[in-house]
């Protein structure tokens, strides 16, 4: 385990500390509706990493609460997932269906506490009563039915007697709540759908927000934890198990952030989308971020799970760089896998002055690896090299073969070229060279200098294999759709050549090929007439070389701005007026996207920053403020909650465009008028919060820090610059952050030259 402890370890053990569990049980809880990512492996290891931590148990429960998407294909790979990953459920795998005749019972008892109704409205008078976020809804007309009412039209809605969508069962919580989640949530609707499972027993199926609470009691789990986006439902999850008054301990849900990686999507329904129609070969298509993808590539348990563990876990959602990952199974692979060599695009090369034939001894793993194993490479006159380890017009710093450099053929000879032979349209079609006898690996003697050692396989022995190379799946960091898809993102070469043992030994599954990458052979594919291997992952992190080699050529076919931001993992898509606004804010204000995707996505946000605006013309700064502190009040706060109004910000932010007040200051004013609502100009005032850039003020208290640190100005004037800061940073705290930093940088620099 880490040394420092993640929050929910730090919860769980606050909770066995003060006795609230005998035991810790926590639970994996997917919708078998599509097979698990790599998301879902982060899941997997916090849910069964901390049952495992702390001696306790999880659970993989299947919620299966929604008969239309769901399928047994979908529940074995899960198991699959999570057994390949190496953790362990126990005897059984749960299913919320299995509770359903439970969940039924404790509706009946919700309506027999007058705390449940059967409502007739449509799904569109629900939405309309349900009312917005600056207001309140009204309760259905529907909700006074007398609790005989109500437990009969229940029955008869079980019983299949109504339609879909003509009655629905509701909790009676509060329409005026300030959370939405909570105006009335529905607990049960109707749904004429064969199930994978209960088969047509059920027409009535149990909403997520109340099966998922009653299922984490039923099976006596203590952490309930999941992703961010459930921060909301959690009102629900107490509001359930509370007021059924069920006997202690009741399980507490717990929230981290979602795993989102760049170059690729992550929810089960857009993967889904890719795999219905065919833009992959299937759910283990190894481009996907599927583990079935995954397992299907070469990568190892261990990678994966070293790289859930290096990511940690946060409560912000963020974006992780795909090549954190790659780095995690290269790390893996790099001392456990033999080194072969295979020619991915052969070049012949005839060595006119070898006669005869050879095996060469090589190891399969290099010096500082502690595994052994050695193999015997056969070498005669007839040779490939791959073409690209040869050039007649070789650019700068070329290393490898040339009709002048010669090169080394590793674990074999030294060989120089002598002719170069091409067909009639000019393409090199041979090479023909000597070698050197006296240059043999481990016994060279020729005294001859190489730059390098490439790969090579005799024509004879070598065996021709398919090899199939992997690149990312979307051409772009924040995949939109299926237009930023990688053209080039499969590419299939069927004639490569391998040296023999690799086929007729098989001392592995996973290779490197020198020079090349990490190399697995198919497990689905493979055939002794045909080895087909997998690309896992280059030797290095191509990607970040080519990415800035493509800065310098003009990006004409990256999208301008309008490009949505990824926020929360995944990317829903904006509305018309939200793209409108969005395209405003990025053009004409000139606001970054990021900032004007937080405030086109929230209307109340938009609504106040346009109202600001009204008062003063900073767009940048307002834009700002409002999307990063005020959009934080109003996570917690309804608008009319808020102490302080658009015109307030505008009189703060004045204060910052003029100089009165540094940005420093302006958050800690903000913070003063968000709990007081106190007029910012006031606070400023009775803070004495001015910002001072009078140099005649400024002046006598640098003065004073150079002279109580004369070691840090002889090293300033000895040309250590970073001092600079030094300097700058000590008047700042000395005046409490109200000096004017772009004043102090100016004297300082002046004084410390003088
Ligand atoms: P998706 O949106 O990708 O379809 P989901 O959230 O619907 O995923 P579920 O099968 O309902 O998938 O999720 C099972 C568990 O895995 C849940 O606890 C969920 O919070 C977690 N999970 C899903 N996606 C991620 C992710 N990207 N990062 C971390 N945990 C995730
Ligand atoms: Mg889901």
């Amino acid at each position: 385990m880490n040394e420092s402890k993640d929050f929910l370890r730090v919860i769980v053990e606050k909770d066995l500390k003060a006795n609230k569990y005998k035991e810790v049980v926590t639970r994996f809880p997917p919708e078998p509706n599509g097979f698990p990512h790599i998301g879902h492996a982060k899941s997997i290891c916090i849910n069964f990493g901390i049952a495992a931590d702390y001696n306790g148990h999880c659970n993989l429960r299947m919620d299966d609460t929604n008969p239309t998407t769901e399928d047994t294909k979908y529940v074995e790979a899960l198991k699959d997932a999570v057994e390949w990953l190496g953790f362990n459920w126990g005897e059984n795998v749960y299913f919320t269906s299995d509770y359903f005749p439970k969940i039924y019972d404790y509706a009946i008892e919700l309506i027999k506490m007058g705390k449940a109704y059967v409502d007739s409205l449509n799904e569109e008078e629900i939405r309309e009563y349900r009312g917005t976020v600056t207001q309140a809804g009204r309760r259905s007309p529907y909700a006074n039915r007398t609790v005989e009412e109500n437990l009969d039209l229940l029955e008869k809605m079980k019983k299949g007697e109504f339609k879909e969508g003509e009655h629905v069962l509701r909790a009676k919580i509060d329409m005026g709540a300030a959370n939405m989640k909570m105006r009335d949530p529905l607990l049960y609707r109707i749904r004429h759908a064969h199930h994978f499972r209960t088969q047509d027993e059920w027409c009535i199926y149990p909403m997520y927000d109340f099966a998922h609470c009653l299922s984490d009691y039923i099976e006596g789990v203590s952490h309930s934890i999941c992703t961010l986006e459930f921060e909301n439902n959690r009102d629900i999850y107490d509001w359930v198990l509370d007021t059924l008054q069920l006997e202690p301990p009741r399980p507490y849900q717990h929230e981290f952030a979602r795993l989102g990686i760049n170059y690729t999507v992550m929810s089960k329904r857009k993967l889904l989308e890719l795999v219905n129609d065919k833009y992959v070969s299937g759910w283990d298509d190894p481009r996907l971020p599927t583990i079935a993808g995954y397992k299907r590539r070469g990568y190892t348990p261990e990678s994966i799970l070293n790289f859930c563990d290096q990511i940690g876990i946060a409560k912000a959602n963020s974006m992780v760089d795909v090549s954190q990952l790659e780095f995690c199974i290269r790390d893996d692979l790099n001392t456990k896998v033999p080194r072969v060599m295979c020619v991915l695009n052969p070049l012949k090369v005839t060595i006119e002055n070898y006669n005869g034939t050879e095996e060469l001894e090589a190891s399969y793993y290099p010096h500082d690896v502690p595994k052994e194993g050695m193999r015997k490479i056969p070498f005669s006159k007839e040779i490939y090299i791959d073409r690209e380890d040869f050039n007649e017009n070789p650019p700068n710093g070329y290393y490898r073969l040339t009709s002048e450099q010669p090169v080394r053929l590793k674990h074999a000879y030294i060989i120089t070229c002598t002719e170069v032979i091409k067909d009639d349209s000019g393409n090199i079609v041979e090479i023909k060279a000597q070698y050197n006898k006296d240059s043999k690996s481990g016994s060279d003697t020729s005294g001859i200098k190489v730059k390098s050692a490439i790969q090579w396989v005799d024509t004879k022995n070598a065996k021709s294999i398919e090899v199939r190379l992997y690149d990312r799946l979307y051409s772009c960091e924040n995949p939109d759709g299926l237009e930023d898809l990688n053209p080039n993102s499969l590419q299939i070469i069927k004639d490569a050549l391998i040296e023999p043992a690799v086929i007729t030994d098989k001392p592995d599954e996973r290779f490197q090929f020198e020079r090349e990458g990490y190399f697995y052979a198919d497990p689905i594919d493979y055939s002794d007439e045909k080895p087909v291997f997998n690309k896992i992952v280059g030797l290095k992190d191509s990607w970040a070389k080519k990415t800035k080699t493509d800065e310098k050529t003009p990006k004409r076919e990256k999208k301008p701005e309008t490009k949505k931001v990824q926020i929360d993992g995944e990317v829903t898509p904006m509305s018309e007026a939200e793209q409108t606004l969005f395209d405003k804010y990025t053009t004409e204000l000139k606001l970054n996207s990021m900032i004007s995707d937080i405030l086109v996505r929230d209307s109340q946000l938009s609504s106040f920053y346009e109202e600001s605006l009204s008062h003063l013309d900073s767009p940048i700064n307002l834009a700002n403020i409002v999307a990063n502190e005020v959009s934080r009040e109003l996570k917690e706060k309804q608008l009319d909650e808020l102490k302080f109004t658009a015109s307030d910000i505008a009189q703060l932010i004045k204060m910052v465009d003029e100089e009165t007040i540094s940005n420093k200051i302006a958050k800690q004013v903000f913070e003063e008028m968000a709990k007081s609502g106190e007029n910012p100009l006031k606070i400023v005032e009775a803070k004495g919060l001015v910002q001072i850039s009078d140099p005649a003020v400024i002046s006598p208290i640098i003065d004073e820090i150079i002279a109580k640190n004369p070691d840090n100005v002889e090293k300033f004037k000895a040309g250590n610059n970073k001092l600079l800061g030094f300097f700058v940073g000590q008047v700042l705290k000395a005046t409490g952050g109200k000096a004017n930093p772009k004043i102090v940088n100016e004297l300082v620099e002046q004084k410390l030259n003088s």
